[in-house]
């Protein structure tokens, strides 16, 4: 099954379309939700818009209501992941925007890592 606005050669893309396999956490029509294959902390996922969008960069004001769905969309899901309620729990957020801004994966996408202390990185 393709969707709409998929990237043939996006791994977010495929990954949305079922062509490569992930553990979903969280799927609505518009967002999916899944874990990263390589966490950095306890809890570590990854939630990405449906649609390819390459990066925050790409994103107009006609993408506000679904940036808005992401952003409201994280506490309920960390917390659902297993992140710790906040305050003494919580969780980082990060969204890496281009090259220098370390993004790899060129699917706009947000990392939500959380559990407790040391993490592999951040
Ligand atoms: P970024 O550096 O922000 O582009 O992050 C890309 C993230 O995607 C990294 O944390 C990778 O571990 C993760 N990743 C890459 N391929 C997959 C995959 N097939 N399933 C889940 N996570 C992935
Ligand atoms: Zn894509």
């Amino acid at each position: 099954m393709s969707h709409i606005d998929a990237d043939p050669n996006c791994i977010f893309c495929k990954i949305v379309e079922g062509k490569i396999p992930s553990k979903k956490l969280y799927e609505d029509d518009k967002v999916l939700a899944f874990h990263d294959i390589n966490p950095w902390a306890p809890v570590h996922f990854l939630l990405i818009p449906k649609k390819h969008i390459g990066s925050m960069a790409h994103l107009s004001l006609d993408d506000a209501s679904l940036m808005g769905h992401m952003m409201t969309l994280i506490p309920k899901l960390a917390l659902e992941a297993g992140c710790e309620p906040y305050p003494q729990g919580g969780y980082r957020i990060v969204c890496n925007t281009g090259v220098q801004g370390g993004q790899e994966v060129h699917h706009l996408h947000i990392h939500v890592m959380g559990g407790p202390r040391p993490w592999l990185k951040g």
